[in-house]
């Protein structure tokens, strides 16, 4: 596998295009009109520019970025995150086209994106679930009131297609049912193309903990261990840090074990992620991702295995090179998403960035493809970078990110740096593992 091409934009292209370099690995950067000027397509051995500013022009066309496969004569695709990452329909036509898509199968994609079959392969499987329908719902509205009754109020109703925080309804009593149920199925039909639902039991202030799988298609897997990533806003990840608050490793080793073996039950082939809602000391199995994550570094700064150049070797066909004996946790690591954005309302802030200052010192890594003179595209995600700390303890890794935010100068644009330090100086951060709900409590949201 000599020529990968990197089928992505902004922080994790140039991730990508890293891990390439120091396996010897030549690039191709695709980009959109909006992107000539990305560090990663200045870096890269080739660049082709595959169409206009819009996403569904360039990043999500999957016809012209195979074009550019075949003009390279690249041997691999990398989807990164986000854009095509999780759409079978692409893996499917990368590999027809003769190249090989870095992730898993287009079956495994198809499978684990309906969130159907995905609990119930998991459920199989024996990875926890959060109790629910067990399965799609009818228009028997009997039958219907006879589940939540079991399940127990509150709980909510999910679209099997759903993403991105949308097409699920929290219902607390049966009087709301019938019409939720109907409301639900309208919206997930107009903005999923599927209008499957299911129910399930609502958990009132879980946090979120999700394991990381890296599992080669030959029968090896292994689990690196979990991320807390429960501050949120609007569903939207903020900070996440590696290893959870008071989990201890008897229970990471018994839900991480639980997860390798679902790997290799349902034959899983790449880097993944098992998202789970975590309460009351048990973990709700909610939905997995096939695919690399925004998050995670933090989990390579614990366990010092680097997950990009993982998914290239085993895209490549080699087996696992580490076992699960040689997985260690060791210290603690914390993200912080930075974004063009105002910290107070959190509208986009695009705009040429002046004067660029990158923090730095021990334990402190900064992701990202800006730099001074870089005018961030009003097109695309707003996310500009990721500042990750590591200490050899949870407070070293705090004081760090402390630190290294107030060295960090993005002159030009509003950014949320305000906001993650807030988020630093928190009490209750500080003390460790606030729920989902907390971040948007503290700023007055909810
Ligand atoms: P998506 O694919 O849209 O991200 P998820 O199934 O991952 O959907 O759920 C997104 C978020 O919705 C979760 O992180 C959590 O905040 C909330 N959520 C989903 N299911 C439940 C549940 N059973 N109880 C409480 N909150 C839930």
């Amino acid at each position: 596998m000599d020529k990968v091409l990197i089928a992505n934009r902004g922080e994790i292209a140039l991730r990508i295009l890293r891990a390439c370099k120091e396996l010897g690995i030549k690039t191709v950067a695709v980009h959109s009109t909006a992107d000539r000027n990305l560090k990663h397509v200045l870096l890269a051995d080739e660049s082709i520019c595959i169409g206009g500013a819009s996403a569904t022009e360039s990043y999500l066309n999957i016809p012209r970025i195979i074009a550019a496969a075949e003009v390279t004569n690249a041997i691999a695709i990398h989807p990164g995150y986000g854009f095509l990452a999780e759409n079978a329909e692409f893996a499917d036509a990368v590999e027809k086209s003769g190249f090989i898509f870095i992730g898993p199968k287009a079956d495994t994609i198809n499978l684990m994106g309906d969130k159907v079959s995905a609990i119930n392969a998991m459920k199989k499987a024996g990875v926890p679930c959060v109790p629910g329908s067990d399965g799609p719902l009818t228009a028997d509205e009997e039958r219907n009131k006879a589940i939540a009754k079991r399940i127990g109020y509150p709980i909510i109703v999910k679209a099997a297609g759903g993403g991105g925080g949308r097409g699920m309804r929290v219902v607390r009593s049966e009087a709301e049912l019938v019409k939720s149920i109907e409301t639900t199925k309208a919206e997930a039909g107009a903005a999923f193309g599927n209008d499957v639902v299911y129910m399930e039991k609502f958990l009132e202030n879980p946090r979120h903990v999700e394991i990381q799988v890296l599992a080669d298609g030959q029968g090896n897997a292994i689990h690196l261990g979990e991320r807390d990533c429960s501050m949120q806003r609007r569903h939207q990840k903020v900070v996440e840090e590696a290893p959870a608050p008071g989990i201890s490793e008897q229970m990471r080793n018994k839900i991480g074990d639980r997860c390798r073996k679902a790997c290799i039950e349902i034959g899983y082939r790449g880097a993944g992620t098992f998202e789970f809602l975590y309460e009351n000391g048990e973990f709700y199995f909610i939905e997995m991702n096939t695919r690399i994550q925004v998050e995670h570094p933090v989990s390579e700064m614990i366990t010092g295995v680097d997950l990009v150049k993982e998914q290239l070797r085993i895209a490549a066909g080699q087996p696992l090179s580490i076992d699960q004996s040689q997985i260690q946790i060791r210290g603690h690591a914390i993200e912080c998403r930075i974004n063009a954005e105002d910290p107070n309302n959190f509208i986009p802030s695009p705009g040429k960035i002046n004067m660029f200052h990158s923090p730095g010192g021990l334990g402190v890594r900064w992701d990202s493809h800006i730099y001074a003179g870089y005018t961030v595209p009003p097109y695309y995600d707003s996310m500009i970078g990721k500042l990750i700390t590591y200490g050899e303890s949870r407070d070293e890794a705090i004081a760090r990110m402390r630190h290294a935010l107030d060295e960090l100068v993005v002159d030009g644009i509003k950014t949320n740096v305000p906001l993650q330090q807030r988020i630093m100086a928190d009490e209750n951060f500080y003390a460790g593992g606030t729920n989902i709900h907390y971040l948007e409590k503290k700023l007055g949201l909810s």
